[in-house]
């Protein structure tokens, strides 16, 4: 491969079920337009045929017409269907829908479509989150409501390109979003540290399968697989679903790139004071140790645990600002200084898991610019956290490394498939 050359090429391309319906089942939501538009002639029931629900109507008229949009500032369930039905009958489908789905939690900006036979209601659709919908339909006298999955194409594609800069540069420039770079940065957060690390002349290649709705991208759904080529040693990781149904990311061996500590607890732009026991300190003209790792990074920016455990304290201090100290295995504890805030819901004694967003970056207690000074300590004594080798957790089990070297199998034939072609070019 030359480099900084983007290929893409697509995989197989799998539907999540297979599609019985006779129009296909659209939601054409109109992303850049607020306003509802009218789209004729999709029809709203997946799993359905046509003559399941409407023959006896849709002989007298095959029309079916959509409206659809995303719910504005002020819009109600009562509002949105009031045209269509008496407010006695919204009452009863708001009260039947509690258990479901509550009508009160429609949010702003979410896509939704009325479908309406002669001008009569024949279902309401609500897309919850990027998972699940909420749907509304009339049968006969009735209202029947329920929450299914949103159903989306996947498409599997293997995307690979050479790094120049860093991640997300190299991300963007293969025409993708920013999320993947994060999905990449978290599957190989154990291994690589991606500002240190990251050298021009570095790759990647992912096999990651994308949602479609409509051939329109709405997001990726799992990261399959993953190479990652660092200062020239590839670094491997195959998706697999253990028995519990978690999933995780292993090696071609079948070991855990979990390890004991993420490399960093945060996207940072640079490590602006190293771990020392006798730094010169600018301002006081002495020396002074400085018993952690000083990361620059934007204000705001999530903070994570960099493993397993119970946070110890949590308080804020005139020179440390507001921070979390946090005890984990093996007589090991770490601090996280000067946030801006905490994140939601932390508190003493809460239980905290590897790459939880703790709290957001700041500059509270004696800090000149945004930063976050990290800190570790083994047995009460100051260790440099850039120089800890970890552990790593469980391999995969015995009994499913039969399949898991399946998969991993064909992962590999797939990503070497699309090298062959980039090659060829
Ligand atoms: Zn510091």
């Amino acid at each position: 491969m030359t480099a900084g050359s983007i290929v893409k090429t697509f995989g197989q391309w799998t539907a999540s079920r297979p599609k019985k319906i006779v129009f296909g089942f659209s939601i054409l939501f109109i992303l850049l337009s607020a306003a509802p538009v009218v789209d004729t002639g999709s029809f709203p029931f997946p799993g359905k045929t046509v003559s399941d629900i409407i023959t006896p109507v849709l002989m007298a008229s095959p029309q079916i017409k959509t409206i659809s949009g995303k719910i504005r500032k002020g819009e109600t369930a009562s509002s949105l269907l009031n045209d269509y039905m008496p407010l006695k009958t919204i009452y009863d489908i708001d009260k039947k829908a509690r258990p479901v789905f509550p009508l009160t939690k429609l949010r702003r900006g979410q896509p939704y479509k009325i479908s309406l036979l002669e001008d009569s209601f024949v279902a309401f659709e609500y897309e919850i989150d990027t998972n699940d919908r909420l749907l509304i339909r009339r049968e006969a006298d009735s209202y029947d409501i329920s929450k299914l999955p949103i159903e989306y194409e996947i498409r599997q594609e293997v995307i690979s390109v050479d790094i120049r800069s860093s991640l997300a540069e190299a991300v963007k420039r293969a025409g993708e979003r920013t999320r993947l770079t994060w999905k990449l940065a978290d599957i190989f957060a154990w291994d690589i540290d991606f500002i240190r690390d990251i050298r021009p002349g570095d790759a990647f290649e992912v096999l990651v399968e994308k949602r479609y709705k409509d051939g329109k991208f709405c997001g990726y759904a799992d990261v399959k697989a993953a190479f990652f080529t660092n200062r020239g040693i590839t670094y491997k990781a195959f998706l697999h679903e253990n028995g519990q149904g978690r999933k995780s990311y292993f090696n071609e061996k079948g070991q855990s790139l979990e390890k004991a500590f993420l490399k960093a607890p945060l996207n940072y732009s640079r490590i602006s004071s190293s771990f020392s026991n006798n730094r010169f300190h600018p301002i006081l003209k002495k020396y002074r140790a400085h018993p952690g790792v000083d990361y620059a990074a934007p204000r705001n920016t999530p903070i994570k645990t960099v493993a397993d455990g119970i946070i110890k304290s949590i308080y804020y201090s005139k020179t440390t600002g507001r921070q979390i100290t946090i005890r984990h295995f093996s007589g090991y504890e770490t601090a996280y200084f000067h946030m801006n805030k905490y994140a939601k819901g932390m508190k003493k004694g809460k239980k905290v898991t590897q790459g939880d967003v703790i709290g957001y970056v700041g500059k509270t207690g004696l800090a000149t610019g945004y930063h976050l000074c990290f800190r570790m300590r083994k047995n009460g004594k100051p260790v440099n956290p850039l120089d800890q080798s970890p552990t790593a957790a469980k391999p995969v089990v015995r009994e499913e490394m039969d399949q898991f070297a399946f998969l991993a199998g064909k992962y590999t034939q797939m990503i070497r498939a699309h090298q062959k072609l980039a090659q060829s070019d």
